[in-house]
Formats: structure tokens, C-alpha cells, sequence
């Protein structure tokens, strides 16, 4: 069932239709993953994050406003408390047919318990980030998390009915030996597997991090050594590019963020916990929601804020690693949400 917006749809200043909306819930988590955090944190305070009621009205407002897809991330998202009566209240939407799918991006500590309700809220797919199988390396990269408990909770995810896919982020010299055990694995247990490139995120030591990039094309080439890959059409408007390995039918992604310019059709926007939009994860232009929010429980201000927002959504990113800072951003992908 197709349903008409509440009100005339976003679009931005180069025609782009904005349809998919990622929200981060929490700058928690339970894991440090070292090309993501700190070890040492420090978090905000309870009261600058968005309630659940705030998060309930924004996500609403975008959905009278046009966006079809709703994905929830972090942070932890799981580790929210009472985020199962955000996603609950969020099946009214689902039921309406304004929203087309509702999902989340999860490190997966927490699927054992939540994974039958996520099904039952109208959940079907989500993903998972996991860079190896190796529990030690799995431990020194997220620093506090275990692996069986994140296996755990993927086979109790599967087994309520949710399609997982694992996002594995490319890292040099760490799960580089791993490639074929990764896709072996994934192939087995029926789940789609994406790579992503590490990305200048957060305040990072420059020489660190660009020890730790590992160019996807120079993956994929290794892929393709052994398989025969065949080039998916792209329809999902994101920075994803897929193929399939023909001998065995199996689709992978690459999210390559700083080799392939993927802005020109881009359909989203990110809202971190705080209740800030930012209409680039690359830029830093950015506007609040929470002052609006707070402001009135009306929704007209909340409204024009992201109108204004969506107006001045840039054309494109700035990665770059050859060019120094110029083209990082100095803040943690948990803040903005990955
Ligand atoms: N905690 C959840 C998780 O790990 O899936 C959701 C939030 S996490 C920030 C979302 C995604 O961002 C994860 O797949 C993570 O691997 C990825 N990520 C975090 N920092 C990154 C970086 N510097 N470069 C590339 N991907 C990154
Ligand atoms: Fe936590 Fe996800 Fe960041 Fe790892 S990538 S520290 S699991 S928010």
C-alpha cells in the first residue's frame, strides 16, 4: 500500500528525494571499537539526549513528511532503555503504510534478548556489524565485546525470522586473512555481507588510521582471484555497490565512502542523539531539532527546521585522505550514527 505524505515531500536543492532517515538513539555503547571510540569516553548527559517521546515526534514528523525507510543506530541502539517502546509506537507507521520498513544497525551484544520483539515490530532485516571470527581479534578490536555473545545473538535474530546482514569494516593487516573465512561463513549461514572502508571519523591519530585503511578495490580484486563476480544494479540510492559471486550465488557489498563517489544519489539524511540533522555524514553543515522540539508541541517549527535543513543539504562529501584534515570530521561516527 502506497500512502501520500502528510505534507509536501523533501526534496533538496538538486532534486534529490530525501526517503530515508537514520537515527542515532545513544552515543553509548557497550563496545569500544578502536576505529570508533576511545577507550575512555566520555558520554553525554542524559538530558541533552532526545527522550523517547522527543524521538517518537521527530521520526513521525519525517514520516508525514515523506521518508519511507527508518533506521535506527548509535551508538548501541539496544543499550537505550525503553528503545522497545520507541520501535513498538513506530509499528503504527509500518501499519499505516507511510513507513515501508523499519530497521536498525547493531553490534549485536543485545539480539539475544531483544530479536523476538524486534520481529514482532515489524522488523525484517538488520544489520550487524562483525569484523572477524576470531574471538581474541574480535576482543582487541571492540576492546569489551565477546564474540560468542554477539554469534548468540545473531543465530537468535535468524531464527525469529530477521534477515541479518554483516557489515564488516576493511582493516589492514587485521581481518585482511580473513576474507574468504568471512565470506565462507556468511555464505553458509545465509546472510549478505558488505565491507565497509574505515572512514576519518572522530579525532584520530592520521598516520594510525591510514595505516589501518584497506582500499575495497584492492579486496574485490582479491575476490575476484578466486570467484567470478558479477556487477549488481545499484537501487538503493547509498553509498553500497554489489555484485554477486557467481559459483555460489551470494551477494556482497562494498560501502567505499573515499573511492567512489556515491553523493550524486543520495537519499538521506542522519539525526544524531542530540537531535541535530546533519544532511552530509562527510559535512559538517548541520541544524538543531531539539530547540524546536522543545520549543512547542506543535510540530510546525520542528517542520520548518527540517525544510530549512533539506534546503541546504550540500551536493556532495569531502573524504579525502591525501588532502590532511581538510576533509576529515572531527566528530565519532557513534555520535552521528554509523
Ligand atoms: N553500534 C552499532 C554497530 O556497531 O553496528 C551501530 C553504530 S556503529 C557507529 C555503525 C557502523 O559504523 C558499524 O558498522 C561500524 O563498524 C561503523 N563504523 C564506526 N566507525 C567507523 C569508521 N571510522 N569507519 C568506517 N565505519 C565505521
Ligand atoms: Fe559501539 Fe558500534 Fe562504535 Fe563499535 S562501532 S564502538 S559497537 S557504536
Amino acid at each position: 500500500m502506497t500512502v501520500a505524505p502528510k505534507h509536501a515531500p523533501l526534496i533538496d536543492p538538486f532534486a534529490r528525494a530525501i526517503t530515508y532517515l537514520r537515527v542515532s538513539v545513544t552515543d553509548r555503547c557497550d563496545f569500544r571499537c578502536t576505529y570508533c571510540m576511545s577507550e575512555h569516553m566520555q558520554f553525554l548527559p542524559k538530558k541533552d539526549l532526545l527522550s523517547l517521546e522527543e524521538l517518537d515526534r521527530m521520526c513521525s514528523a519525517f514520516i508525514g513528511l515523506g521518508v519511507q525507510k527508518l533506521r535506527i543506530t548509535g551508538g548501541e541502539p539496544l543499550v537505550r532503555r525503553g528503545i522497545d517502546t520507541f520501535f513498538r509506537a513506530m509499528t503504527r507507521h509500518l501499519d499505516s503504510g507511510a513507513l515501508k520498513e523499519l530497521t536498525l544497525t547493531t553490534n549485536g551484544s543485545q539480539l539475544a534478548r531483544f530479536a523476538p520483539d524486534l520481529a514482532a515490530f515489524g522488523m525484517k532485516r538488520i544489520n550487524v556489524s562483525m569484523d572477524t571470527l576470531n574471538p581474541e581479534k574480535f576482543a582487541e578490536i571492540t576492546r569489551w565485546g565477546r564474540l560468542p555473545q554477539v554469534l548468540e545473538g545473531i543465530r537468535a535474530a535468524t531464527a525469529a525470522g530477521l534477515k541479518v546482514k554483516i557489515n564488516t569494516v576493511a582493516i589492514k593487516g587485521f581481518n585482511e586473512d580473513e576474507l574468504f573465512d568471512l565470506v565462507k561463513w556468511c555464505g553458509d549461514e545465509g546472510h549478505d555481507l558488505t565491507f565497509i572502508e574505515v572512514m576519518p571519523m572522530g579525532e584520530m591519530d592520521e598516520q594510525a588510521r591510514l595505516g589501518q585503511y584497506w582500499p575495497l578495490q584492492d579486496l574485490r580484486a582479491r575476490l575476484a582471484d578466486r570467484f567470478t563476480l558479477q556487477d549488481l544494479p545499484d537501487n538503493t540510492g547509498g553509498p553500497a555497490r554489489y555484485v554477486r559471486i557467481s559459483q555460489t550465488g551470494q551477494r556482497i557489498g562494498f560501502i567505499t565512502p573515499l573511492t567512489h563517489n556515491f553523493c550524486e544519489s543520495c537519499n538521506r539524511v542522519r539525526v544524531t542523539c542530540t537531535g541535530e540533522i546533519y544532511t552530509c555524514l562527510g559535512q559538517n553543515d548541520r541544524a538543531d531539532l531539539r530547540a524546536p522540539l522543545r520549543a512547542s508541541d506543535e510540530d510546525t517549527a520542528l517542520i520548518e527546521a527540517i525544510r530549512g535543513a533539506i534546503d541546504r543539504k550540500p551536493k556532495g562529501h569531502d573524504f579525502d585522505y591525501t588532502r590532511g584534515v581538510g576533509g576529515q570530521v572531527a566528530r565519532h561516527m557513534s555520535h552521528t550514527g554509523g
